[in-house]
């Protein structure tokens, strides 16, 4: 055996101000609100002090957004509009380790997801909805944009949240007031900075940062005609009791509670990296996570033990760490709603594994887990848990596997393990979930529509559905 070395990413690329104020009209203000704090939740540290947008902030938010849409912004042609898109999507790529370095110390991912998944995938999106601003004729769903669109997004993904909303946005015409989640502020801050260096049209973006209060303000705002939200189903079903009624055109993007079903003729090692990467993939913070494994009777038991001894692999720890698989939980808060659900699962008598690892003292830390003898009406198979906690059901049947993975009022997404094409179609064809992921889990496209079915919300994000959203939707 060898020592383990670390090899830390340096932190000296990004320069994290001791307090930020609200960007809107092209400027960052002073917040006529209080302020929060922003931490590393892999250390604890404070990172910053940031402005918390009061109504009358989102109000001159909305007002710089309004001015932008009809001045400038609604009446620029699309191949204009583009040009700044692709400034974008290149000074993203160009600042690529910058934000990725950030987002890990903000988030606590590790930063070779950041790295290598976050950030190109904002980048790719971007140079995505930049082909569409001069092609809208084409979508489907008319070439005329909405106006503002309000845009409240949350902490797992901060920056490529941000991307889904805004690039859309932007192709189609509209302006937008964006607020990160309270947690993840400061890539949302930093991506303000790049639209100045982008010399994007003042007010055609607009950032305030708070909590809640600034989220709802935001979103009943009289003056936005769009809002699209990610985030809790809670807060969403929320969201949607406050636009009943209004002309405003809604997107959700809620929970998800996955299954990821693998037969016995799956070639099981692949299966279990896909396992993996279902779960413990951004510590689980994934809408989408395959937090149910559905796995054939008769392949259970290899299964099991092949999963446990590669989880015993995985590396927990510092997330500027390149050899980092699995980082910090988001915050004090997330980690208190694991530890709650998982005794929940203790309680109700399904049994509980974990990886034997030192866990940093400093810091929110979550070992990956898997809970057997799980049964459906577990709270653990029917709620999110929205970390590194995966719950085991098993199964006889193809059908029975449909049965139990629809048993769920989530339908965001699905996992199938088979060699054989045609079980994938079929089953495809008969899971209720918005994205069918068949030998492999968490690919994530521009090109390809995103979205879910009953709690998981309405609408789609990324692909040219993605652009329906935000056009009025006249037929072509
Ligand atoms: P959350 O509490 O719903 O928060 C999401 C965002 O909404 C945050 O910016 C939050 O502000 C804000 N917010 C809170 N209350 C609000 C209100 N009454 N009106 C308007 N905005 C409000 O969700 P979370 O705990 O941050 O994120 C985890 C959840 O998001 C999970 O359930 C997960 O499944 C879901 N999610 C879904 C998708 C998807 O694509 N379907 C993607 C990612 C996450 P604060 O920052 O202050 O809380
Ligand atoms: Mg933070």
């Amino acid at each position: 055996m060898f020592e383990y070395a670390p090899a830390p990413e340096s932190r000296a690329i990004v320069d994290i101000k001791p307090s930020y104020g609200l960007f809107i009209n092209g400027e960052f203000v002073d917040g006529t609100g209080t302020s929060f704090k922003t931490v590393n939740p892999a250390t604890e540290e404070v990172l910053a002090e940031v402005a918390e947008a009061s109504d009358a902030d989102v109000d001159e938010a909305v007002k710089a957004a309004r001015r932008a849409y009809t001045r400038v912004w609604s009446r620029m042609s699309g191949a204009e509009r583009a040009k700044y898109l692709y400034r974008i999507a290149r000074i993203i790529q160009e600042r690529g380790r910058e934000l990725a370095v950030l987002e890990s110390i903000d988030n606590g991912k590790p930063i070779k997801e950041s790295r290598d998944v976050d950030v190109p995938i904002v980048a790719a999106h971007f140079f995505y909805y930049a082909g569409w601003a001069d092609k809208l004729k084409y979508s489907g769903y008319g070439e005329t944009p909405l106006g503002v669109a309000g845009q409240v997004i949350p902490w797992n993904f901060p920056l490529l949240m941000l991307a889904w909303k805004i690039a859309p946005a932007l192709a189609c015409g509209n302006t937008v007031v964006l607020k990160p989640a309270e947690t993840t502020p400061l890539t949302a801050l930093l991506f303000a900075e790049i639209c100045q260096q982008a010399d994007l049209p003042p007010g055609v973006v607009n950032i305030v940062t708070g909590a809640g209060d600034t989220g709802r303000a935001i979103v009943s705002h009289p003056d936005v005609d769009k809002v699209a939200f990610t985030g809790s189903t809670e807060v969403g079903k929320a969201i949607a009791r406050a636009v009943a009624g209004s002309e405003k055109k809604v997107t959700l993007e809620l929970g998800g509670k996955a299954a990821n079903i693998v037969f016995d003729d799956a070639p099981i090692d692949q299966a279990v990296e896909g396992i993996v990467d279902g779960i413990f993939f951004n510590q689980g913070h994934v809408c989408c996570a395959g937090s149910r494994l559905l796995v054939q009777e008769s392949v259970a038991d290899e299964v099991l033990e092949r999963l446990k001894r590669r989880m015993s692999t995985l590396r927990m720890g510092d997330p500027l760490d390149k050899n980092t698989d699995v980082g910090a939980i988001n915050s004090g808060e997330q980690l208190k709603r694991i530890r709650e659900l998982s005794e929940v699962g203790d309680a109700e008598g399904a049994e509980r594994w974990e990886v034997a690892c030192d866990l940093p003292t400093k810091g929110f830390w979550f070992p990956p887990t898997i809970f057997t003898g799980v049964s459906q009406a577990h709270r653990i198979a029917r709620e999110e848990i929205f970390g590194p906690v995966l719950s085991v059901l098993t199964f006889r049947t193809p059908s029975e596997a449909v049965e139990k993975a629809n048993n769920t009022p989530f339908g965001l997404s699905a996992g199938v393990w088979t060699d054989k094409g045609s079980r994938i179609l079929s089953m495809a064809n008969r899971l209720r979930a918005g994205v069918v992921w068949a030998n492999t889990f968490n690919k994530f496209d521009p090109t390809s529509p995103f979205g879910g079915y009953k709690e998981s919300g309405y609408g789609r994000e990324g692909g040219r559905h993605g652009l329906e959203g935000y056009l009025k939707g006249e037929a072509s």
